[in-house]
């Protein structure tokens, strides 16, 4: 079969022909039919210090997909051949004590598909039945292929409480502007979205947000006065990674409020921790996610009318992933969709 994989410890990717994934008896073998590239998948792509050490060679890359399926292993019950699924991207070791209380989001061995094992970037996937995901008969193909990444967005956004409540989101990338689409359809009442990348304050405001900040041209106490808010952002998500971001939040919330931090920094940050402590702030860490409350949220949301579908800006065949990584380098883009099927 056909898969896109880091096959060399360089720069690229490279399109070649790999045997088909093993199907075990717990597994489920999957038929790709599309797939979205993720910053993760850019890393490695790039070959920064991060992937050096954390990516073996060769592998099979992308975790980010939605396709049919096509074989189950003998043990497996509750999956047929011809189902719409997506798959968990962390495979979980099941026998930590979080994964035996059913917190498997907490494992504390947890594997990446197209990270750590063989990846979605391929004609064929094969799964542990515990990592898939029964999608809804008619689900919109292109927004089943982002639930990883949508994930994400719906597992920091629902961290706290929003409901009514005003919420900063530091960062327009994808999972940022469709964080500020669960925050409105959450009933949130100003969802502010912070970037420095004017493409993706567009995005965002095609998203829902209530107003757009260019940091670099306007601050964030202006936009509260503006607003008409007089205490400080209630819940703040961080997806941008940047340390300016994570400072100007927490210089930015009200007494009590609470921060869902997603996004990854390359360093440490320096944090005011006079502000942390004085003002009562809770900082809570925010990994992949829930499996499977968050799953069964992103698929009732849609469901029930959130629509996600203008984060999904570029479309191309497999056999044009080039330009799909250069749309993604060049900061002009939502999410990059790779199509699998001929
Ligand atoms: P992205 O890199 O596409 O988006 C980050 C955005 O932050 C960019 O648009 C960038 O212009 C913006 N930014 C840069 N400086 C800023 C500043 N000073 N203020 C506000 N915005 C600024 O990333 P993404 O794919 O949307 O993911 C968001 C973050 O979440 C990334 O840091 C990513 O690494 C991380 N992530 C974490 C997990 C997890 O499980 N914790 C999973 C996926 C992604
Ligand atoms: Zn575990």
């Amino acid at each position: 079969m056909k898969a896109l994989v880091k096959s060399k410890s360089e720069r690229g990717l490279w399109l070649e022909d790999v045997p088909m994934p093993k199907v075990g008896i717990n597994d489920v073998l999957i038929k790709v039919d599309r797939t979205g590239i993720c910053g993760t998948d850019l890393h490695i792509y790039h070959w920064d210090a991060w992937a050096r050490k954390t990516v073996p060679v060769p592998l099979v890359t992308g975790h980010e997909f939605v396709g049919e399926i096509v074989e189950v292993g003998s043990n497996v019950n509750d999956f047929f051949p011809g189902e719409i699924v997506s798959g968990e991207g962390h495979v979980v070791c099941g026998r930590c004590r979080n994964c035996l209380a059913g917190r498997r989001h907490l494992c504390k061995d947890t594997q990446g598909i197209g990270v750590n094992r063989q990846g979605a970037f391929a004609e064929y996937i094969s799964l542990p039945m515990t990592n898939v995901w029964h999608h809804r008969p008619g689900v919109d193909l292109d927004q089943a292929s982002i639930f990883d990444p949508f994930g994400n967005a719906v597992h920091t956004a629902l961290s706290f409480p929003i409901l009514g409540e005003d919420v900063l989101i530091t960062g327009a990338g994808p999972i940022g502007v469709m964080a500020a689409a669960v925050c409105r359809h959450a009933g949130a009442r100003f969802v502010v979205v912070t970037d420095v990348n004017e493409y993706r304050l567009d995005l965002a405001r095609k998203m829902g947000a209530t107003v757009a900040v260019n940091v670099r041209e306007q601050n964030l106490a202006d936009v509260q006065r503006e607003l008409g808010m007089t205490e400080g952002f209630d819940v703040g998500l961080e997806m941008s990674g940047n340390p300016a971001a994570m400072q100007d939040m927490i210089g930015n919330m009200c007494h009590g409020g609470k921060i869902a931090i997603l996004g990854i920094p390359s360093g440490s940050i320096d944090v005011d921790w006079n502000k942390v402590v004085f003002n009562m702030l809770t900082l809570k860490g925010i990994y992949g996610r829930e499996m499977y409350e968050t799953w069964y949220m992103m698929t009732v949301m849609l469901q029930n009318g959130l629509d996600i579908s203008p984060v999904i800006t570029h479309r191309y065949h497999y056999t044009e992933y080039e330009k799909g990584f250069e749309v993604m380098d060049s900061g002009q883009s939502g999410k990059v969709i790779l199509n699998w099927r001929d």
